[in-house]
């Protein structure tokens, strides 16, 4: 199967397990012990399976040179900071999200397995990717699982009826254990998630005609608004461009910003998206997730059949359009991942050129 990408050329097919060694490769060689190398490789292919591209390999640059950086630490744990219990306050040490994040989950899943319910609010944590793979976790587990997310340090987002950047892209995602049908809502609370701008600047899928918005308030979907001048395999660098993405939803979607920085950002303590040169003056995730158990709570035969029947029915809507369908949280990816499984993950050219320049430039195999 061929497809191109927006500039023409045509996208490469490059099958999961060969991506996975290959990022894999280079953050061995970048620094990181083997099995955090394969840890980050895997999240990372599983957002581009998931059809999340914006938070898939396209980012293996940006880590390598964070780590270089120092900016990302390889081989840390999460801290425990305040044990309540069915709370905690956990310190991710700036380490890589992909392996704090899964120790932070697995607290909440174990404790709230327990008890029925925990929040945890994990603060300094490196990136943490695709939020929706916690929900993913939680939901394996029986569980029930919010997360409200932010990014320390990056304002990249202008809020409703501004044009300055003031929040993150700040990640929201509720994960919902139904029978034969688990529901993951995963989205960040920018119009397109950054990635999806760096993605569209190398060739990717094109952004939303108001997806940006340029310093004097008109709407921009190129992502030169957000990166400024670049080459075709040079790293963006979000700092450059004199934009902002904008917030999703108008008023509502600015408002639930507001609240995943505060919520994610200042009740953890781990800060929020600006100003850059701010307290830690650092990028972080702090992620704010809470764990419920139904059967805990004494309602999971009600829940599971109460719930089962009000997704059919809202399934059984008329669509818009003749053939057309509704589809549930979760569906879209879940169907995404079936495909690129069976045909491989579509890059292209341009970035699957920067990922092997930095495979030679770290000498990985
Ligand atoms: P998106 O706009 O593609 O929205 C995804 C959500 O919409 C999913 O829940 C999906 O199932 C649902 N969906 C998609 N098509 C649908 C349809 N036709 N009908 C009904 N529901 C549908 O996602 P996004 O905003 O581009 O976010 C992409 C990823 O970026 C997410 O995984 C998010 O967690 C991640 N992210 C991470 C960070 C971070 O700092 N770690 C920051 C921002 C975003």
């Amino acid at each position: 199967m061929t497809e191109n990408g927006r500039d023409g050329r045509e996208l490469v097919r490059v099958p999961a397990g060969e991506l996975e060694r290959t990022a894999a490769g280079i953050f061995a060689a970048a620094g990181c012990e083997a099995d955090e190398a394969e840890r980050i490789a895997v999240e990372l292919v599983g957002a581009n399976l998931a059809g999340h591209d914006s938070h898939g390999v396209v980012r293996v640059p940006f880590y390598v040179s964070l780590l270089r950086a120092g900016h990302v630490r390889a081989g840390r744990s999460v801290e425990i900071v305040t044990d309540g219990g069915a709370f905690a306050l956990l310190d991710g040490q700036f380490g890589f999200g992909q392996t704090i994040a899964p120790q932070a989950v697995a607290l909440g899943i174990e404790r709230a397995s327990r008890d029925g319910i925990c929040v945890v609010a994990l603060r300094n944590s490196g990136h943490v990717g695709r939020v929706g793979a916690y929900a993913e976790t939680a939901l394996a587990a029986g569980l029930i699982s919010i997360h409200l997310v932010n990014v320390a340090g990056s304002p990249l987002v202008a809020p409703f009826g501004g044009v300055e950047r003031r929040f993150s892209t700040a990640p929201f995602s509720v994960g919902v254990p139904l029978p034969d049908r688990p529901l993951v809502l995963d989205f960040a609370t920018s119009l397109v998630a950054e990635g999806k701008v760096q993605v569209a600047s190398f060739g990717g899928p094109a952004l939303p005609s108001d997806a940006l918005v340029e310093p004097d308030g008109s709407a921009s979907s190129d992502p030169h608004t957000l990166y400024g001048e670049y080459g075709p395999t040079d790293m963006r660098t979000p700092g450059n461009g004199a934009g902002a993405i904008r917030a999703f939803g108008g008023h509502k979607g600015s408002g639930l910003a507001l609240m995943c920085e505060l919520l994610a950002g200042a009740f953890t303590g781990g800060g929020c998206a600006g100003p850059v040169d701010g307290p830690r003056g650092r990028i972080s995730n702090g992620m704010l997730s809470i764990y419920l158990s139904p059967r805990h709570f004494g309602t999971q035969a009600e829940f599971e059949q109460v719930g089962r029947e009000y997704v059919e029915w809202v399934l059984s809507t008329r669509p818009t359009e003749p053939g057309g369908e509704v589809l549930l949280p979760g569906e879209q990816e879940a169907r995404t991942k079936a495909a690129r499984l069976a045909d491989g993950v579509p890059l292209p050219p341009a970035e699957w050129a920067a990922i092997q320049e930095v495979a030679a430039e770290v000498g990985a195999a």
